[in-house]
């Protein structure tokens, strides 16, 4: 039974009158409004599903932002949490160390792409990007290159909302407002497979958008200290997906040109593609590679820079040579989240996760296939355990719906009601479910997706 002041309805009223939540215009949680988004108390959470102050349950879809991998309340996960709050809940890590971040250093080095040497830890996917970016650009100062400031990012790309994360994004939503408070990226083309030319394959887009690349570094890798890519998807953009060969592409690149090749897999990692990390599928080792979402099993914010050994050698210097890297977190290796991190990667050592992955992954793909045929359907694409359908007025010519119908919203709340959490980017609804989800409960997904859509299209 439920107390009323621990219900739905007063918690969602004590919320909105101090609270102001990421990515949200409030006002679309005005209870007066006319298609009013209600704000969804959460109580508890166990394996993929979420359950409110009034007891409902709702289905997890994305992983709560793309960060649970093994459910809610993962039991194995949270004893470690207990047992490591018991005896160090943090300390500073300038001059002093614990065995949690060593643990996780070694075994983040042990299951990446050979090479990675080293890692520097943040406390969260921006961070990190932020991280990268001044790594890179202070290497090449280090060397002598001082006049390399610029980056190269993708156009679609996500890296994050702080200011040098913002900066090398290129989704308008985020970006536009704030552009005057940016750096100034060069914008590649993606190699967006949904963006190729009609007949041309997702490999052929790969070639073609690649000697884009190439005409862009041979005007710019004097001044370009490094190349920014989220690997195989480009998630917040719209789930746009590109083939592998783009990244082993451009790795060479980067070498011949003498850029650095920065993975941001802080979305893809973590057996999302239907590898452990997406380079992987492209056989390559980027100069850092970004880690944070899954790293905790969606516990804790943590995020990872990895990079090599000659990368970490232009620092290391007599201290009077001024070459040490400077960037600290207050949290830098908090000791609770290396621990939950560290028993997330044991699950991963313990059970068949990327074999689960792949009979889960193939029956999602089953189930969306007739979709295809749908009349408002331009593209269904997947990719390991990340699939997305794209909604458009007009599949023919795929244009799409004025973003001021928000369709999507009208998945969302569908799926709300029907017990199950999508949210759409935009008109392109997306599954990004956590592991432990069966495959009756991608079924219920996918239908609750399926009917959301025949009332997004309506009208
Ligand atoms: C989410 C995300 C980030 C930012 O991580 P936060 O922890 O939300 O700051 C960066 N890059 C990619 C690819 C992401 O999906």
């Amino acid at each position: 039974m439920n107390h009323p002041a621990s219900s739905n309805a007063a918690l969602a009223a004590r919320d909105l009158k101090h609270l102001w939540h990421p990515c949200t215009q409030m006002h679309d949680h005005d209870i007066a409004g006319q298609a009013s988004v209600p704000m969804v108390p959460i109580v508890r959470g166990e394996g993929a599903w979420l359950i409110d102050a009034d007891g409902r349950r709702y289905l997890d879809g994305i992983s709560s932002w793309w960060t649970n991998l093994f459910g809610h309340a993962n039991p194995r996960i949270a004893a470690a949490l207990a047992e490591q709050a018991g005896s160090l809940e943090h300390v500073i890590f300038a001059g002093f160390t614990h065995e949690p971040a060593i643990e996780l250093a070694e075994e983040l080095l042990r299951i990446t792409p050979p090479g990675l040497d080293r890692v520097f830890y943040a406390d969260n996917g921006s961070a990190a990007i932020e991280v990268a970016l001044k790594m890179s650009f202070h290497y090449w100062l280090n060397q002598g290159h001082g006049e390399k400031t610029r980056f190269i990012a993708l156009t679609g790309s996500y890296h994050g909302e702080t200011l040098g994360a913002l900066s090398v994004s290129d989704v308008a939503l985020y970006r536009k407002t704030y552009a005057p408070l940016l750096l100034t990226p060069f914008l590649a083309p993606s190699p967006d497979a949904y963006e190729g030319e009609p007949g041309e394959s997702a490999e052929q887009v790969a070639t073609r958008r690649l000697a884009e690349l190439r005409a862009l570094l041979e005007r710019h890798a004097h001044e370009t200290c490094a190349v920014i890519v989220e690997p195989l998807v480009q998630c917040a953009g719209g789930m746009r997906m590109y083939h592998p060969s783009y990244l082993s592409g451009l790795r060479a690149l980067c070498d011949e040109f003498a850029v650095h090749f920065i993975a941001d897999e802080i979305a893809v990692g973590f057996a999302r593609t239907g590898t452990m990390f997406a380079c992987e599928q492209a056989n390559v080792t980027p100069d850092f590679m970004c880690l944070s979402k899954g790293l905790t099993g969606g516990f804790l914010p943590l995020s990872a820079v990895l990079t090599t050994a000659g990368i970490y050698a232009a620092f290391y210097a007599e201290h009077r040579a001024g070459k040490a890297f400077l960037h600290s977190h207050s949290y830098t290796g908090n000791p609770l989240a290396c621990r939950v991190a560290l028993e997330t990667l044991a699950i991963f050592r313990d059970e068949p996760v990327l074999e689960r992955n792949r009979a889960l992954a193939a029956h999602l793909d089953r189930r969306l296939a007739p979709l295809r045929s749908h009349p408002h359907v331009a593209d269904v694409r997947q990719t390991g355990m990340i699939a997305a359908i794209e909604l458009v007025a007009d599949k023919a010519t795929r244009r799409p719906f004025p973003a001021t119908d928000r369709r999507g919203l009208r998945v969302y709340l569908h799926g709300l009601q029907q017990g199950v959490l999508l949210r759409p980017l935009g008109d392109v609804i997306y599954f990004m479910p956590p592991y432990v989800t069966t495959a009756q409960e991608i079924d219920l997904l996918v239908d609750s997706a399926i009917s959301g859509i025949e009332l997004a299209v309506a009208g």
